[in-house]
């Protein structure tokens, strides 16, 4: 039988309530670079630049580690399922050897950084395997994975006795890579960023930049002039690039599961789909199983709680799970050609520089992308970060997926305008329902016994909102910008809340 879910989403790494520990932007602020955002991306390139000498101000508007960093799987690994076979997809073949190189740079630096710190850092072998058919597409591709990752130079070896409790058909492995706690890691840079010229703000939100050089980083409360801006918010803030068209926002789910037996001695990925992820992990001095995956594009595929329930319905006929300890989801974004988007936003603004796009491997790719984003302040260069020009035009290979994205953005923005409300009256406990008024959309939900009314038009470019019931949240499936139930911003690439209802009195309810 399957335990049942946690009522309250909640991180394993973050738990219930992270809180801040680093005080609000309440000043106006002279300094070398504005760093916005405090996940992986912004504080490892914040520690590079002030290594380097430079002031640097990290503005944060929630927490430290508030989107994705605090809800990653934190494997750190150079075999990545199967990144290197799409990277060579929808790159080309010379795009592998520099995806990697990006990736051994990241890991590099992030292991010596972490060596330090009490963060759980232990070595891991990776495995991406697969279950269906040894003719199938995802055994071929774990078969091309190795291939690519052998020719690269790395010492992947086969066979399929992985020790899953499932028969796998094709198996790749490779020895010694890691896996660890992002949080006490992540507090760590930040505490190393903190001080001497150099500081950091949370419950900070940028929402504006000025264009040119020196910029004004304007926050409600303060106004931080720099040199150069880093734009290391997921999704850039600022749609100076068209970034936003460029890219698959998706979003996949997590489990803490104590179990009553040996757990498995690596960390996996499934190249069949649905996506799953299997490692272990230390929770209050006991060992626990994190299993993750069901994917899906952000604000689509509801009910959401469903995929979370057929999550832990496949752990449980693996494994003999006493409890499910922790439940949680989190985003990230790929590409149209599987490469991130490092370094100016545009031609017109050189020294707003934006680091993105890591297909869920941002661990080792967001500290790469920190390490090409300091290279480029100071004047260096990086051979392997050319590719991933944030300025670079679509390639040939990658137009069928970008059309494909766009053909969505269209639909969803047309399909969430026209939707007939499908529930009138009152939204139950737990409940979102967008309903239609003379004047707009109505975004209404009840959490905690409260009412709460909000404009359903998310701000940052018109698309309609769904309801996320498995985080309790309100999430736009154009470019997966999310809101918490009283409209504040949650993640994403809007700057502002949902706004005021339109003419909440003259909601249309249904006739019955
Ligand atoms: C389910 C899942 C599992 C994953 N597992 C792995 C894994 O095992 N290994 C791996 O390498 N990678 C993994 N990843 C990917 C990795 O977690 C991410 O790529 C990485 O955390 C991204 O870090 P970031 O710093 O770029 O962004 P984020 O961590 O999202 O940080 C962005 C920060 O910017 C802040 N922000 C946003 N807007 C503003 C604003 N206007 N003003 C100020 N601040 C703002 C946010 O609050 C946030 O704190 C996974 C991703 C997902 C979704």
């Amino acid at each position: 039988m399957t335990p049942p879910l946690p009522t309250r989403s909640t991180s394993l790494w973050l738990g219930a309530d992270p809180g801040t520990a680093y005080p609000r932007l309440e000043q106006d602020l002279d300094v070398d670079v504005t760093v916005v955002g405090a996940g992986i991306t912004g504080l490892s390139t914040a520690v590079m630049l002030k290594r380097a000498g430079c002031s640097v101000a990290v503005l944060e508007a929630r927490h430290l580690a508030a989107a994705t960093s605090g809800r990653t799987t934190a494997k750190i690994s150079l075999l990545q399922g199967t990144r290197a076979s799409s990277v060579e997809r929808s790159a080309g073949p010379d795009a592998v050897a520099d995806h990697l190189a990006a990736h051994r740079a990241g890991m590099d630096w992030l292991l010596d950084r972490a060596a330090g710190v009490d963060c759980d850092l232990q070595r891991r072998p990776a495995i991406t395997y697969s279950t269906g058919a040894r003719d199938g597409s995802a055994a071929r591709t774990v078969r091309r994975e190795r291939g690519l990752l052998t020719a690269a130079g790395l010492p992947v070896v086969a066979g399929t006795d992985v020790g899953l409790p499932f028969a796998v058909t094709e198996a790749v492995t490779l020895p010694d890579q890691a896996q660890f706690d992002p949080l006490p890691y992540l507090r760590d840079l930040a505490a190393e960023v903190d001080g001497d010229g150099s500081a950091v703000h949370e419950d900070t939100r940028v929402r504006s930049v000025s264009w040119r050089a020196p910029h004004e980083v304007r926050t409600p409360h303060g106004r931080v002039r720099s040199r150069w801006v880093v734009l290391a918010t997921g999704l850039p803030v600022l749609e100076r690039g068209l970034h936003s068209t460029r890219m698959e926002p998706s979003r996949s789910y997590s489990l803490a599961l104590r179990c009553g037996t040996d757990l498995p001695a690596g960390m996996y990925l499934g190249a069949d789909a649905p996506t799953r992820s299997v490692r272990d992990a230390v929770h209050d001095g006991e060992q626990v199983l994190l299993v993750g995956g069901h994917g899906h594009r952000v604000g689509t595929s509801a009910p959401m709680l469903e995929h979370e329930q057929a999550l832990a319905g496949w752990a449980a006929r693996h494994w003999p799970i006493e409890e499910i300890t922790h439940r949680w989801s989190a985003q990230d974004y790929q590409t149209e050609d599987g490469l991130p988007f490092l370094g100016p936003i545009s031609p017109v603004s050189p020294r707003v520089l934006v680091g993105f796009g890591f297909a869920k491997w941002g661990m080792t790719g967001g500290t790469a992308a920190a390490i090409a984003l300091c290279d480029r302040v100071l004047g260096r260069s990086t051979p392997w970060a050319e590719r991933m020009r944030a300025d670079r035009l679509p390639r040939p290979r990658a137009l069928p997926t970008l059309a494909m994205a766009n053909g969505q953005v269209a639909r969803y923005l047309a399909t969430g305008w026209a939707r007939p409300d499908l529930a009138g009256g009152e939204p139950a406990e737990g409940r979102g329902v967008v309903q239609t008024t003379r004047r707009g959309k109505v975004a209404r939900c009840r959490v905690g016994g409260r009412l709460h009314e909000r404009s359903a038009v998310c701000p940052h470019l018109g698309g309609i909102v769904q309801w996320n019931d498995a985080e309790l949240s309100w999430d736009c499936p154009l470019h997966a910008s999310r809101f918490a139930p009283d409209g504040t911003v949650l993640e994403g690439p809007s700057t502002e809340p949902l706004g005021d209802p339109p003419g909440l009195a003259a909601v249309v309810r249904p006739r019955h």
